[in-house]
């Protein structure tokens, strides 16, 4: 908190996300003057977006797995995330009067399930405070006196702030706002930048015309994927995907997408294994299979002995050719608990959920400020970690957002 003989300073916001909104609302809790600067007509566009999905906002994981799911920023999100976790998040929600539940998955949603009442209650509450949120205002980078350069529709207005938090997301979804367009101005003031890559994403398949017309859009569940992580890990999940027209998608595949995509950069290719009958051994399903066909058709066969019918069995024979069939009983078998998939390529950043790279975390100190330009401090996606879907990537913006709005207090001194 400011001292009351001290002055209040001015204090720019740039991006109006989950993010941005939590640091200045933890920068004018302190007295500050706070600005946000919103490229789009509103804020939190994105936010609203996961609405649609029933905004999963966090997650009950146990604290230990909550942050490991952030892989090789764990330790430092972990940090952010001791000021800032999954139960704070589901008490600030209840600041606005919306409850949280916890899903099956053990997802957090708000009982409603709906972003726009969160987000109109945020929004009305910080203009309450006295945050001034400025719409169509895109920041596109400093003059030479370090003014912050802000294109409007009635021109380019420029501002001298004394601290300036960027919190403009990632490169996933660009038509909700988050373009990456600060990847050049921070690259040319020598700002250690990832290269930004699709997070939870799909990936290409290269299907048949026949298996794409007749089963795009089919989910495919249970299934249980076992694949291998970066460091040579095997790694095994049970879930649901859907089969794409280009490939396929959805939670299951979100959950491995980061080993699937680095492992395809390093070695061009990756190999994932579905099994199409969790809950029936290999053995189970060849004695099932080794039963007498009846004259009965290889796919009939499948469905009375297995239970597999529809997407699943199409797919089986999608990877082993028309002719199945007449394959060796042990063959099939196998293919049916790990039925190999060849993924070619994530698919673009634009249409994922989330984007990986981004502000490296060694270009900032514990405080989200970036050491080479004191006063300017980074939060939310547009920072270099990634996390499956399941309410992380929210629960470490708004624990970013935190991190950063205390770290311009304290340099406010
Ligand atoms: C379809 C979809 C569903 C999702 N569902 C979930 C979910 O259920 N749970 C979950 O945890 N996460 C979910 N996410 C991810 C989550 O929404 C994001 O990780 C989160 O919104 C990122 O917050 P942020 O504040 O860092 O950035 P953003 O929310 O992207 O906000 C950045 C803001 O900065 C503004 N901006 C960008 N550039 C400029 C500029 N130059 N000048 C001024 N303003 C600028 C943008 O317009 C935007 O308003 C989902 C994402 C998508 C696309």
């Amino acid at each position: 908190m400011r001292s009351p003989d001290s002055p209040a300073r001015r204090v720019a916001i740039i991006g109006g996300g989950p993010a941005g909104l939590m640091a200045a609302e933890t920068v004018r809790a302190a007295g500050h003057q706070v600005d946000v600067y919103e490229a789009k007509g509103s804020p939190g566009r994105k936010f609203l977006i996961a609405g649609k999905g029933g905004l999963n906002l966090t997650h009950s994981d146990p604290q230990a797995l909550f942050v490991a799911r952030y892989r090789e920023r764990a330790a430092e999100v972990g940090d952010w995330l001791a000021d800032f976790d999954g139960p704070a998040l589901r008490d600030w929600a209840r600041g606005f009067g919306v409850e949280t539940y916890v899903g099956s998955s053990g997802r957090v949603f708000p009982v409603d399930r709906k972003a726009a009442p969160l987000l109109r209650g945020w929004v009305r509450r910080l203009k309450e405070q006295g945050v001034r949120l400025h719409v169509q205002h895109r920041w596109v980078g400093w003059d030479a006196d370090g003014a912050l350069r802000l294109a409007t529709p009635e021109g380019e207005v420029r501002v001298q702030a004394d601290a300036v938090v960027l919190a403009m997301g990632g490169g996933s979804w660009p038509e909700l706002g988050s373009d990456a367009g600060w990847v050049d101005p921070l690259l040319a003031r020598g700002i250690d930048i990832a290269p930004l890559q699709p997070a939870n994403c799909g990936f290409d398949i290269a299907w048949s015309d026949y298996f794409r017309d007749r089963q795009a859009g089919a989910p495919l569940k249970p299934v249980v994927a076992h694949w291998t992580a970066l460091d040579g890990q095997a790694c095994v999940q049970q879930g649901e995907c859907v089969i794409s027209a280009d490939g396929i998608e959805g939670s299951l595949v979100y959950a491995m997408a980061a080993d699937l995509r680095d492992t395809l950069a390093r070695d061009g290719q990756v190999q994932l294994q579905l099994d199409l009958l969790p809950g029936q051994t290999e053995a189970q399903v060849l004695d099932k299979l080794l039963r007498p066909r009846q004259g009965r058709s290889f796919g009939e066969h499948l469905r009375r002995q297995l239970g597999l019918g529809g997407v699943k069995s199409a797919l089986l024979f999608e990877v082993l050719g028309k002719d199945a069939g007449q394959l060796p009983a042990e063959r099939i078998a196998a293919s049916l608990k790990r039925l190999p998939l060849s993924p070619q390529r994530p698919r673009p950043i634009a249409e994922v959920i989330s984007s990986a790279g981004g502000v490296r975390l060694e270009a900032l100190d514990r405080q989200l400020m970036l050491r080479e330009l004191p006063g300017t401090f980074c939060a939310g996606e547009m920072l270099d970690w990634e996390a499956p879907t399941g309410g992380y990537l929210l629960t470490a913006c708004y624990a970013s957002g935190l991190r950063a709005g205390r770290g311009v207090v304290a340099y406010l001194g």
